[in-house]
């Protein structure tokens, strides 16, 4: 199935507001395996309007409309996409009624205007809108289907979610089932690049990639009557990318980074502390996020002045006067201090110039990030500078992701290890 989104309003025309309707159908649409091939905005106007409708009915089979469904005379979509169906506008008591019970509800008084909501396409569904006065719905006709939903997205998203949405995965006939990939150390376009093939022959099931900041998710979305069959697909598909992307994913349906952190520590039973300068605790803020994190990490160590780097974790004056605070050494120190200091199993740390400033000579965007574990110390430094203005923001974000997948790195030697061990007492015991 093809689909169009088409927005109504001059508001959208003049950028007084963004286009966030266009932006949530688009996804949501995609999710249902609806191809979405146009986008289109017009004012609140007939003649342009009507056009726009026309245009959308001669290339796509399903056609989702937002706004202007109001009581007011400048609100013309339901009248101009019956008009193009071919539909007479009949009354519909049930919506009147249910119109009238949110005007009771929320204690406002009914205007004559409303009655004109109360007026749908002859063989319409109705959405009923809990957030508001205007109702949704879906008409058909000449073997094209068209869904008209309120402007406010308050009102439009649920009404999708709960209403739209089971609808239309009546029709398709379908279940949609995804599963998502995270990808780590890589950007969007190297990844797609490796998927090209594949997500160009957009063959079932697809391949979608989002980027966020510093990751990459890939979404995999298997369409099928029923999820056993969906799971069948999805299985070899989440394979070939690890085959093609292994070494860059650090989870499937993780959720986020620090998620995966807690996860592996939990199940290695393993516990971990941190010591952050440019980050300023973001690192274990973010574990923090994630509930059960009390079991894994054991303290949070922001030390932003050389003399607390020495009092607290421990690092060397000779190592900070030698090699300054933003350093491999000193990095390497601190990570040592916050495990040697807790009693963690694992200590992870930062260091870095987040900017805009440059500091002790060093540019803008170095950061170090260091781990130190029972499975091995090591240090990575990173540039995370774009050389755009105030990135401040987007190199702390930067410089936190690196320092969760370092810890993610650590559980993963563990696990390593131990699997080793265990097949070499295998070997042993055969
Ligand atoms: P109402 O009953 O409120 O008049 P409506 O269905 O007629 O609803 P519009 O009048 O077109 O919708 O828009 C009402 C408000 O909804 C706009 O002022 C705007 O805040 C929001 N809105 C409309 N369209 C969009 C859109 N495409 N993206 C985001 N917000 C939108
Ligand atoms: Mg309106």
């Amino acid at each position: 199935m093809t689909g169009e989104i088409l927005c109504v309003g001059t508001e959208l025309l003049l950028g007084d507001i963004l286009n966030t309707n266009a932006a949530f159908l688009a996804r949501q649409l995609a999710e249902l395996g609806i191809g979405v091939y146009h986008q289109t905005v017009v004012g609140d106007n007939a003649g342009r309007l009507g056009g726009a409708v026309a245009l959308a009915l001669s290339r796509s089979d399903l056609l989702v409309m937002t706004g202007g469904l109001g009581p007011t005379y400048d609100d013309i979509t339901k009248e101009t996409a019956a008009a193009a169906l071919g539909k007479k506008l009949v009354w519909n008591q049930q919506a009147y009624d249910r119109m009238a019970a949110y005007f009771a509800r929320t204690g406002r008084v009914m205007s004559e205007n409303n009655r004109k909501q109360a007026y749908v396409p002859e063989g319409a569904v109705v959405f009923q809108n809990e957030n508001g006065t205007a109702p949704g719905m879906a008409m058909q006709a000449k073997g094209k289907l068209v869904i008209l939903l309120p402007g406010p997205p308050n009102e439009m998203e649920p009404m999708f979610q709960d209403q739209v949405r089971p609808y239309l995965q009546g029709r398709t006939g379908q279940t949609f089932y995804s599963r998502t990939v995270h990808l780590f150390g890589i950007g969007e376009s190297a990844a797609e690049q490796q998927l090209r093939d594949w997500m160009e022959a957009g063959t079932n099931p697809t391949i979608a990639p989002y980027a966020k900041t510093g990751e990459v998710l890939l979404r995999v979305t298997a369409a099928a009557t029923d999820e056993e069959q969906a799971k069948k697909l999805l299985a070899p598909a989440v394979q070939k990318i690890q085959g093609r992307l292994g070494d860059y994913i650090y989870g499937v349906d993780v959720v986020s980074l620090q998620n995966a952190v807690v996860r592996a520590f939990r199940q290695q039973g393993l516990t971990l502390s941190t010591a952050e300068s440019c980050t300023g605790g973001g690192v274990a803020r973010r574990i923090t996020e994630i509930s059960g994190a009390s079991a894994v990490l054991r303290a949070g160590i922001c030390t932003y002045t050389n003399e607390m780097k020495r009092k607290l974790l421990g690092v060397r004056a000779a190592t900070l006067s030698q090699y300054g605070a933003v350093s491999a050494q000193t990095a390497l120190e601190m990570a040592r201090g916050a495990r040697t200091q807790t009693g963690a199993d694992v200590g992870v740390s930062t260091t870095g110039v987040a900017g805009p400033e440059p500091s002790e000579g060093k540019p803008v965007g170095l950061v170090y990030v260091a781990v130190s574990s029972p499975w091995g110390e090591w240090v990575k430094e990173l540039h995370l500078a774009r050389g755009s203005g105030a990135e401040r923001d987007r190199i702390r974000h930067l410089a936190e992701n690196h320092a969760l997948y370092a810890a993610l790195q650590a559980a993963k030697r563990k696990e390593e290890e131990s699997t080793q061990g265990e097949k070499e007492e295998d070997a042993q015991n055969v």
